[in-house]
């Protein structure tokens, strides 16, 4: 991933009628092709032309959750490991696949997502890795209608702690003040808090009758490494910031109303805020990147700035049938491919 910008994949839910006719993908997996035959004719579908290509990093298509990981995290990982920032976001509508990718069906062992993985690599990198004292620590934060909720945090009531939590930057990055941050000794460990934490995210969505897919999660590993026989104490810092984004379905104004209602606006509005933030960091010539806009931006601020290995997976559905939503997506995907990256190493030493 030593490139100049953030990569960028596409996964496609596995379906029989895929719509090659017009997502069409180069032999080497690198560039999409949207062209919507219309008589043949090149013509304006919401308000884009209707055909249009962009490069990406790659096409997942019938892709096993192993072969997910080795190509879209497995580096991202190793080099958090060695002091870089790393972000695997994945975006798209309901129901296209961003929790099987991320966190993946904990029940089966093939069927884990990148989450479950990215722990068992840590855990098995630091026992490569003896010159090194690391320390890992997670957390897991959930963003629902620009209210925060700390999904490991010890209070009874997890509901209760948005008050206590704020999103702050200090010289070390973006971190969110009051979120619970656990010192994990084991993959294990890890497992079992990233299990905690999805049960507290099911049970608060039940208490607060809200849809799951209506929120945005974040859970964070971070990594503390200082070489153990330096006498003077230098400290690396890094995290890995594994993201699962809301729907990004534009649900149709007229069907819905109160709480359904206010969560699209709240959700169109925290990812139309990270379009134009992402609009904002390709425009060279913007010298003002719009990052407290919303908790969603300012919380990824770190993970979007450019100083970090960051990855973005756009599910898509890819069927005829759900073809606005999936060019809507793809059309997110060109986007972020032209943010610019150069990932840089944070160090400090400890007095
Ligand atoms: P989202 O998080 O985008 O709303 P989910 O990850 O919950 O979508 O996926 C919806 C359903 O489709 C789930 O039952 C999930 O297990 C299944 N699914 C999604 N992608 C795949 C895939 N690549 N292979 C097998 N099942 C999948």
């Amino acid at each position: 991933t030593k490139g100049n910008s953030v990569c960028v994949y596409v996964r496609v839910r596995p379906t029989d009628n895929f719509a090659q006719d017009i997502i069409q993908i180069g032999e080497d997996s690198k560039t999409i092709n949207v062209h919507i035959k219309r008589d043949n004719r090149i013509t304006v579908v919401n308000n884009q032309r209707s055909d249009w290509s962009f490069r990406l990093d790659g096409f997942l298509q019938n892709a096993s959750q192993d072969s997910v990981y080795d190509t879209v995290a497995k580096s991202v990982v190793s080099k958090a490991l060695d002091g870089y920032n790393g972000t695997i976001m994945c975006y798209g509508q309901t129901g296209a696949g961003k929790t099987y990718t991320i966190t993946g069906a904990t029940e089966s062992y093939d069927h884990r997502g990148i989450i479950p993985r990215a722990l068992q690599q840590v855990f098995r990198e630091i026992e490569a890795r003896p010159n090194y004292a690391i320390t890992i620590r997670v957390s897991y934060l959930e963003i629902y209608n620009e209210t925060l909720f700390d999904l490991l945090s010890s209070m009874p009531d997890v509901m209760s702690t948005d008050a206590q939590m704020m999103i702050k930057e200090d010289s070390h990055g973006v971190h969110v003040k009051g979120l619970s941050v656990h010192l994990t000794n084991s993959e294990e460990d890890a497992l079992n808090l990233l299990f905690e934490g999805e049960t507290n995210r099911i049970i608060a969505s039940h208490i607060l009758n809200k849809n799951s897919s209506r929120s945005h999660c974040i859970f964070t590993i971070y990594i503390e490494s200082r070489v153990r026989c330096l006498s003077e104490a230098k400290y690396t810092y890094s995290k890995i910031n594994l993201v699962d984004l809301a729907g990004s379905e534009r649900l149709k104004k007229t069907r819905s109303e109160g709480q359904v209602l206010k969560e699209a606006s709240y959700i169109n509005r925290s990812l139309s805020f990270l379009e134009q933030t992402i609009l904002a960091l390709t425009d060279r010539k913007r010298d003002h990147i719009p990052f407290r806009q919303c908790k969603l931006t300012y919380a990824l601020k770190d993970s979007l700035g450019g100083k970090c290995n960051t990855i973005l997976v756009t599910n898509i559905y890819g069927e005829e049938t759900q073809l606005e939503e999936t060019l809507s997506s793809l059309r997110f995907a060109s986007r972020m491919k032209c943010i610019p990256t150069d990932p840089e190493i944070i160090q400090y030493y400890d007095p």
